[in-house]
């Protein structure tokens, strides 16, 4: 069957990796798998030997048939939907026992990775823990580390929903079609950090975009940009022990909680930034 460049489709073609990936979920003995993206059931395949259940969500109508077809229906549910619509939760409540958060696989469609993440995030209270492979550049995107260049917006909105660390990468050859670039997994555990962090989800995400709003910019002018007064800005950054001159990629998800927390605090009315 020829594959639609469009959906993404670069399938994985190598077991080793498949084996791998479905280590790094760890004992999946009576757990319930959420696939996103199973495509032709390389992965699929290794998943049902190991878990109690698998819900593979597949947008291909041809894709979903035949994996119909090849997996027992007590074993895999096919889910025939967009993934970006797809209801974790209700999904969670169908197939998964009492108070279990579900486990998550996929080989990305790259095409919308940023939209699945955040989908991921916003559903973080019924996921346990997510291995995914996306294109390398934006796994490392993904767990940079403040300092880094490639420290970003992505880096903080997903590492404060849990901790993420890289698995391994693997080569254009491992799949068919060969896709144009690289391919990383890596790991997240959903432990999100808000409570602790004394911070509200909404607005700490949106003071970050505020934050990394141009990359080139001092944090501090990113901030007055985004409308907040000079010196609020000047005291809450020596507060939080923040020199004058940072950038974003400089701060840790605490400094930022604290930044977030001092501004909120401050007497002018935090900017509405969407
Ligand atoms: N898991 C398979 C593998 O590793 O060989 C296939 C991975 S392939 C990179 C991505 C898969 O996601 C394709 O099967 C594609 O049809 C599917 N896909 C693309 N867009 C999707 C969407 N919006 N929702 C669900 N699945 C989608």
């Amino acid at each position: 069957m020829p594959t639609k460049p469009k959906l993404g489709q670069n399938f994985l073609r190598d077991a080793q990796a498949v084996e791998r990936i479905v280590a790094g979920l760890g004992d999946l003995s009576g757990r319930t798998v959420v696939e996103i993206g199973p495509g032709e059931g390389a992965i699929t395949g290794a998943l049902v030997a190991r878990a109690k259940h698998v819900v593979a969500v597949e947008l291909d109508h041809d894709l979903a048939l035949r994996l119909r077809v090849k997996f027992p229906a007590e074993k895999v549910t096919v889910v025939e939907h967009d993934v970006l619509s797809f209801d974790i939760a209700a999904a969670r409540a169908e197939h998964a026992t009492q108070g279990e958060r579900l486990s998550l696989v996929g080989n990305l469609p790259y095409y919308i990775t940023s939209p699945i993440l955040f989908k991921l995030a916003a559903s973080h209270a019924v996921l346990d823990l997510a291995v995914l492979m996306v294109q390398r550049e934006v796994a490392d995107r993904i767990t940079a580390q403040p300092g880094s260049h490639d420290y970003s917006v992505l880096s903080v909105t997903t590492q404060v929903y849990g901790p993420v660390a890289r698995m391994f990468t693997l080569p254009p050859e491992a799949f068919l079609p060969p896709p144009d670039v690289h391919s990383t997994v890596f790991r997240w555990r959903f432990a999100p950090r808000f409570a602790e962090l004394e911070i509200q989800e909404v607005p700490f995400l949106r003071f970050v975009r505020m934050a990394f709003a141009q990359k080139r910019k001092t944090l501090s002018n990113n901030l007055r940009a985004a409308g907040y007064a000079p010196a609020h800005i000047t005291a809450a950054l020596e507060q939080a022990g923040v020199p004058p001159q940072a950038r974003a990629e400089a701060l840790t998800i605490d400094s930022f909680a604290m930044l977030s927390k001092l501004l909120a605090e401050s007497d002018v009315a935090a900017p509405s930034a969407s």
